[in-house]
């Protein structure tokens, strides 16, 4: 299932909702009609007063009101951005590439001349740039470099609703920065209600609020619980395409794959419909898309034609759609779930919050009365539903943070001002995997190891790697590995050439597992001088391995900077795998007696992924990327490990359990994980803090 990519149907469909209406907007309103016509523009010189008179401002307003794409224009225009950039943070990329190039057409520039954007792998900006959007982590990276954020007029948190990760560090970072630079102005905006929680942290701060036009939209709850609610989406959008009057259709879905199968289905429905059927337009819209396809989205539907766009939970706020008057909401999300206790990041699929719904439904009452589509019932929205979404920093691994933390010279982190703090679990937990990683001294002290580790935008463990394959001289291979790991979909796998995209694949398949799969077919990729037929006849996305090919550039740059080797080590891959080992060492599995595997730190069972060149090949020990729960526990991207690797190179993390008992070979084979080596040590901090007061 997981594995299941677009059809040659999908292709059609991206082809055929394409044709005929790429280019400029048939709107007659001018660019400068538009933003007139925005709620916002009436309270424009009241709201830059606001900001002029405050050093902090909380802007609450509905989406598409024009916070994110005016309000930077009105302080730039203002001569706000003479006195240093405006910079305005979104937590996603995809937000921040659209708004950037939206607002770049408004001002009348190309992107990355006065407006540009940053994200991570990709900077957009000049020395001309005085609007800067990019992502939080981006602005997170940036205060590492410089405290004081010292280029920056006014910063502007976006979409502070949301609660990322990233945001929720940078308020208490920017609270800091406000303190000591009385200059910076920093304005902080949500789409919904928590502005008193906001204003309360943000020293009592003023509330500016927008007031939004919306019309009441009417909920339809369904009366029993649908099992298959992606059919059931499908059906829903259908029957409202063929019986209700004019107005777009926004479904929200939870990922990548799951859209591509819905806009097919879509396709497929649509074009076996008997009759003179209007024309529906189906568009997705998630991060991985190509701009130009995710661009489509905005261009208004020509008469006798609806358009039905599938959304991850970006257009729920980060985007607006114009023209929606119905919303199909199944009342799922994908999160990034952490267990503190085990160290196990997954990605799952979970219901939405009470919030979330009504946002959603929300979408449907912008220009008009609008009808939201609930496809749970009204008893699973009041009595299953969370109020609000918990707060990601709540939920997620903590590990790059309290490193980038560490590396601002944050150690205490128990007494960081989080609005909302991590359970102390989730700090100790990332403490010890840093520590295990040899970023963290026994103290909880940033290490050399982990200064440099800090510097690098990836994951702790991807860095260690990186920085483990220059001593062990290997840092050419694994540079690509890390950058084709950092790719989602490299393989193409259409639904009626499964078989034969199978058996293409299954010639990069690798005895010691699927990272030296990755490494062969980025070298094939190299000798066939980057040939996009290369790819075509070989079922690998072209656009992917242009993207790879993006992060290692980008990799190898911040390698040169830090004086790390760039060396081959041809077919050695005995030091790739060990460097990886050094990395990744807190997911080794064993194989399980009876079938599958078991987590060395947890003895949870899960199993190779069928897509994996280790499938059915069931080696005693191996060590997976990502974990992704489906029907079952998959282990996805194995490789082969030694188990005497594991403590050799993580000897803060694994002991040999029992040294003096049974043969040599058994010993080597006993390993478990050192637990909560931190656990006390920070109780006995915690405490000798309270007896200092
Ligand atoms: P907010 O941040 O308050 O949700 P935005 O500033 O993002 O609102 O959007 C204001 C309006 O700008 C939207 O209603 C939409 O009409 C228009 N808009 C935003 N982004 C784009 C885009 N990429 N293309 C076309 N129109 C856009
Ligand atoms: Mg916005």
């Amino acid at each position: 299932q997981v594995n299941q990519r677009s059809s040659q149907h999908l292709q059609e469909w991206k082809l055929l909702s394409m044709s005929g209406s790429i280019g400029k907007p048939s709107s007659t309103n001018s660019i400068s009609e538009q933003r007139q016509s925005l709620p916002i523009y009436k309270l424009r010189n009241e709201l830059i007063k606001s900001i002029i008179d405050n050093q902090i401002l909380i802007v609450i307003g509905e989406t598409g009101s024009g916070k994110t794409t005016q309000i930077t224009q009105y302080l730039a225009e203002s001569g706000l951005s003479e006195k240093g950039i405006i910079g305005c943070t979104q937590p996603r990329r995809v937000a921040a590439i659209s708004v950037a190039k939206r607002v770049a057409e408004e001002v009348g520039c190309n992107v990355g001349q006065e407006v540009g954007y940053c994200i991570r792998f990709e900077d957009r900006t000049s020395k001309d740039t005085s609007v800067k959007y990019m992502t939080d982590g981006m602005l997170l990276r940036e205060s590492l470099l410089d405290p004081n954020l010292s280029s920056y007029s006014v910063i502007m948190l976006d979409e502070a609703h949301e609660r990322n990760l990233h945001t929720d560090v940078l308020f208490a970072l920017l609270k800091k920065v406000c303190e000591r630079r009385k200059d910076l102005k920093l304005i902080v905006t949500s789409a919904t209600l928590d502005a008193e929680k906001f204003s309360t942290y943000f020293f009592e701060c003023p509330i500016f609020t927008i007031p939004g036009r919306t019309f009441p939209v009417d909920i339809f709850y369904l009366k029993t619980l649908e099992a298959d609610y992606l059919s059931a989406a499908i059906e829903t959008v259908i029957k409202i395409h063929l019986s209700q009057p004019k107005g777009d259709i926004l479904l929200f879905l939870t990922g990548q794959e799951e859209i591509d199968t819905a806009c097919q289905k879509l396709f497929e429905y649509m074009r076996n419909l008997e009759g003179d059927v209007p024309e529906l337009r189906i568009l997705p819209i998630y991060s991985a898309l190509p701009s130009e396809v995710q661009s489509q989205i905005f261009i208004p539907t020509p008469p006798g034609c609806r358009k039905c766009v599938v959304a991850t939970n970006i257009a729920e706020t980060s985007i607006t759609i114009d023209g929606i008057f119905y919303v199909v909401d199944p009342g799922f999300v994908k999160q990034n779930c952490y267990n503190a206790k085990t160290g196990i990041d997954s990605l799952i699929v979970v219901p939405i919050s009470q919030a979330a719904a009504r946002q959603r439904a929300g979408r449907a009452g912008r220009i008009g009365p609008g009808k939201c589509y609930r496809l749970y019932t009204e008893s699973c929205f009041q009595n299953e539903m969370l109020p609000s979404s918990v707060p990601e920093i709540q939920r997620t691994n903590l590990g790059n943070t309290v490193l980038t933390l560490k590396a601002m010279g944050i150690n205490d982190l128990m007494a960081f001002d989080f609005m909302d703090p991590p359970s102390s679990q989730s700090l100790v937990s990332a403490m010890e995997r840093l520590h295990a990683l040899g970023a963290l001294d026994e103290e909880g002290l940033l290490t050399r190891l982990g200064r440099k580790m800090a510097e690098f935008p990836l994951e702790p463990q991807m860095s260690k790697t990186l920085i483990a394959s220059a001593d062990l001289r290997c840092s050419d291979e694994v540079l690509t590995i890390m950058s084709m790991l950092s790719v989602s979909s490299i393989f193409y796998r259409p639904r009626e050439k499964q078989d034969q995209a199978d058996r293409k694949k299954a010639m990069f398949f690798q005895p010691e597992g699927d990272h030296l799969m990755l490494l062969n077919v980025f070298e094939a990729w190299r000798n066939s001088n980057y040939s996009n037929t290369w790819c075509f006849e070989h079922f690998i996305q072209a656009r992917s391995m242009k993207r790879v090919l993006e992060i290692r550039k980008q990799l190898l740059t911040i390698m040169d900077r830090y004086k790390l080797d760039v060396v081959s080590c041809g077919k050695n891959y005995t030091l790739i795998r060990k460097a990886i080992c050094s990395g990744y060492f807190a997911h080794a599995c064993r194989k399980d007696l009876q079938e599958g595997y078991c987590t060395l730190v947890d003895n949870q069972s899960v199993y190779i992924h069928p897509g994996s060149s280790l499938f059915q090949k069931n080696p005693g020990w191996i060590l997976y990327h990502t974990l992704i729960m489906t029907s079952k526990e998959y282990a996805r991207d194995v490789m082969t490990v030694e188990p005497k690797w594991l403590y050799e190179l993580a000897p803060n993390f694994y002991k040999k359990a029992n040294p003096e008992r049974g043969s040599k070979k058994k010993r080597a084979e006993k390993i478990e994980p050192l637990y909560n080596k931190y656990a006390e040590k920070d109780e006995w901090r915690i405490s000798k803090r309270k007896r200092m007061k």
